[in-house]
């Protein structure tokens, strides 16, 4: 891997940020971790996201707040989200190896929405919402919204941070099937479940995680199935996949 860095800035502030985006030749990290990902790196500036602000985890009323460049490993070990958000907690205890947890962060994680994520099936039951700063001012959209905008907003934005409303249930789950527990997903699924009201989210599928709704209102396990899309890849097959959603799904309306 050839690695060329003209310059490292360390913006201050989200506003100093947002000066660079949109420029030809600037790349943005935060914690570093799909830097792995690319083959090489020749930039004029590298946008080092973890000066800003944005590391924080706070309770405001029944909202948490995690701020984008929170580390994984604190949220897995934040005591508020551990009292308020245990499925939170769940996804992240999943996610691969301790060093990595450490360097990544809630924003990467969003930002990146790879399909094998652990942390977006559980925002998307959490029926998480994202602030977001621009040039323009700062933008609020759910989880959902941002997933299909994602490629074109990041161009311009910064995620600032994620809010969730404390929910008001103890019956949720998070499960992550993988050949090993270093591994990244087959198959993940999370719910969230209330007296009148069902969430489910599936990643892994071998696309980016999505919240079953058709599934959540009439509660048909092959219709649910279905909207899942499963497909083959080189870690499970659409088969396989169907075969463990569908008993799971069984489950939960059970
Ligand atoms: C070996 C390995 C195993 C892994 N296993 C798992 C796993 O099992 N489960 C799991 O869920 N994850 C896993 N991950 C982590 C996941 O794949 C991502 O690498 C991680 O979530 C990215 O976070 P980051 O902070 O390092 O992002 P970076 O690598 O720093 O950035 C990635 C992209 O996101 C953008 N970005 C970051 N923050 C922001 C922001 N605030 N606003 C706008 N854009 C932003 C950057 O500009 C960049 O384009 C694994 C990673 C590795 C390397």
């Amino acid at each position: 891997m050839s690695i060329k860095i003209g310059e490292f800035i360390h913006p201050t502030s989200v506003e100093e940020a947002l000066k660079y985006k949109g420029k030809p030749n600037v790349m943005f990290v935060a914690g570093s971790t799909a830097v792995g990902k690319v083959e090489s790196i020749n930039v004029k500036k590298m946008v080092n996201l973890l000066t800003l602000p944005l590391a924080f985890v706070e309770k405001e009323g029944n909202i948490i707040r995690i701020g984008a460049t929170t580390p994984l490993d604190d949220v897995e070990n934040s005591p508020a989200i551990k009292k308020y958000l245990p499925i939170l907690i769940d996804a992240v205890r999943h996610v691969g190896a301790w060093g990595i947890k450490t360097m990544a962060t809630m924003g990467g994680a969003v930002a990146t929405a790879f399909p094998w994520s652990d942390v977006i099936p559980a925002l998307l039951v959490l029926d998480a919402s994202l602030t977001i700063s621009r040039r323009g001012g700062r933008l609020t959209l759910s989880m959902e919204e941002f997933i299909s905008k994602r490629i074109s907003m990041l161009k311009s934005c910064i995620i600032e941070y994620i809010e969730i409303e404390i929910p008001q249930t103890t019956n949720w789950g998070f499960e992550k099937y993988a050949h090993s527990s270093f591994d990244i997903a087959m198959l993940n699924i999370a719910y969230l479940k209330t007296e009148d009201n069902l969430r489910v989210a599936v990643g892994a599928r071998p696309g980016i995680a999505k919240r079953l709704k058709n599934f959540e209102k009439h509660r048909d396990i092959l219709e649910g199935v279905k909207e899942a899309e499963l497909k083959d890849d080189a870690r499970a097959s659409k088969w396989w996949r169907e075969q463990v959603l569908s008993s799971r799904l069984k489950e939960l309306v059970s």
